[in-house]
């Protein structure tokens, strides 16, 4: 008697991202509920499970679902508003004016349907979101099937989202209790940056995060405009300034870090500190290009993020991946840096282990939950194939995703985000973008 299962997932190569690091062959994967049962050769999965649905089989690669630990998911709406500016008057003339305007929980919602559709079809499992009325966000990322760490941003001066520092903690702890035992959204608490919170604030999110057991996600030494600005008012880089109050931890993921001391690289490491390299916003934005190789050399763990689409322009961590491994070849002068497995640790796995997650996604192994992607290798871009971790680094595409799992549930299929109203989006998309146009 076979063992019923949900769903058998085929694979020519299964990348399991374990230890392994022998791509499975003709491989499966056999999944009930919400998670993986069984990963093996293709011939012993199917003699011992029945599944419901059969998924994949010659010419799709199976990986585990692609980890972006840096967003600001409803920043969709503003993509392409206002480009090829600097981020201090990108962000001061015309992100935060518009965010003051239109901001709420209908934008948030609606925006946020649009930013999980566009994550999923590029085979992102899982998000690392920054930003206000996570309410609303959450709401879309459940409806639409996707797994999040959600982070209530913290500022010291008054937004749409709150009038007070203290108003700011109020929700945030709000939503952390209210969302602390949720299949698919996991609490977290965000205050923005060294030079929109002082070292008070940041100390009191490092007290709820201890109290919650949450993560701690925040923008750190992003601009050189940064490093000269908290040099100025505390006497310190800011890596070294958050260092020199003890607000470095493991439970720490800091976006960017591109202009980290070797001595704060250090520090990074001792700390335990998670970074997400932000490549593309930080090339747009013209903030510079962080010392990846150097932070890998000393064991940071380095992951991928997007930042918001009003600087990249898209959420694509395929194309970051693919960026940043030949990139940071190129600035080294070294092309054995960045190695294409690697770079899709970075991708997956380190990124899960940076938001908390690594016992539970970021591979493909028995017991985790079912966060995975098959991509169709059928096309000329890919092709011939000698090596297919090479290929879903530097040659594979996110148009090449075609099925995505999300705790064990199938999100995407075939381009079709399977929760989604996609004309829906387009159409409520449409209408935002003649208001925010017309301001
Ligand atoms: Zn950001």
């Amino acid at each position: 008697m076979k063992e019923n299962v949900d769903i058998i997932v085929k694979g020519e190569y299964i990348l399991t991202m374990t230890d392994a690091e022998e791509p499975v062959t003709n491989g499966a994967v056999a999944i009930k509920d919400s998670r993986i049962v069984e990963v093996g050769r293709e011939d012993a999965i199917v003699n011992k499970y029945e599944g419901q649905r059969v998924l994949g089989g010659k010419g799709y690669a199976v990986i585990p679902g692609f980890v972006n630990t840096h967003t600001h998911a409803a920043m969709v709406y503003f993509r392409g508003l206002a480009d090829d500016l600097p981020l201090k008057d990108w962000l001061e003339g015309h992100i935060w004016p518009a965010e003051q305007k239109y901001l709420g929980n209908e934008f948030v919602y609606d925006a946020t349907e649009l930013a999980c559709f566009e994550m999923i079809r590029a085979g992102i499992t899982l998000f690392n979101d920054m930003y206000f009325f996570e309410d609303a966000s959450a709401k879309a990322i459940k409806k639409a099937g996707m797994r999040a760490v959600l982070g209530t941003g913290i500022l010291d001066f008054p937004t749409v989202a709150a009038s007070t520092t203290s108003e700011y903690f109020e929700k945030a702890e709000d939503f952390i209790k209210r969302y602390s035992e949720d299949e698919l959204i996991v609490p977290a608490i965000a205050p923005h940056a060294p030079y929109t919170c002082s070292p008070e604030t940041y100390k009191r999110a490092m007290e709820l995060a201890e109290k919650y057991n949450v993560t701690v996600h925040t923008h750190l030494s992003e601009t050189q405009w940064e490093v000269e600005e908290i040099t100025k008012r505390y006497g310190n880089t800011p890596v070294k300034h958050l260092d020199s109050h003890g607000l470095l931890d493991s439970r720490v993921l800091a976006a960017h870090c591109v202009w980290p001391t070797e001595e704060e690289i250090d520090i990074l490491a001792q700390r335990g500190v998670s970074i997400s390299h932000c490549l593309e916003s930080n090339l747009k934005l013209s903030s510079g290009i962080a010392p990846v190789t150097k932070m890998l050399q000393k064991a940071v763990r380095v992951t991928f993020g997007t930042d918001g689409a009003a600087s990249n322009n898209d959420l694509d961590i395929m194309s970051e991946m693919s960026t940043a491994a030949k990139l940071h070849k190129a600035v080294s002068g070294d092309p054995t840096v960045l190695s294409a497995r690697e770079a899709l640790l970075m991708a997956t796995k380190w990124g899960a282990q940076a938001l908390g997650l690594g016992d539970k996604v970021g591979s493909i192994e028995a017991g985790k939950l079912a966060d995975l992607v098959l991509i169709n290798l059928k096309n000329p871009h890919l092709t011939p194939l000698y090596d297919i971790y090479s290929h879903i680094v530097y040659s594979a595409k996110s148009s090449d995703v075609e099925t995505v799992i999300v705790n064990g549930k199938v999100v995407l299929n075939g381009g079709d985000a399977v929760n989604l109203d996609m004309e829906e989006i387009f159409y409520k998309a449409n209408q935002w973008s003649l208001k925010i146009r017309k301001r």
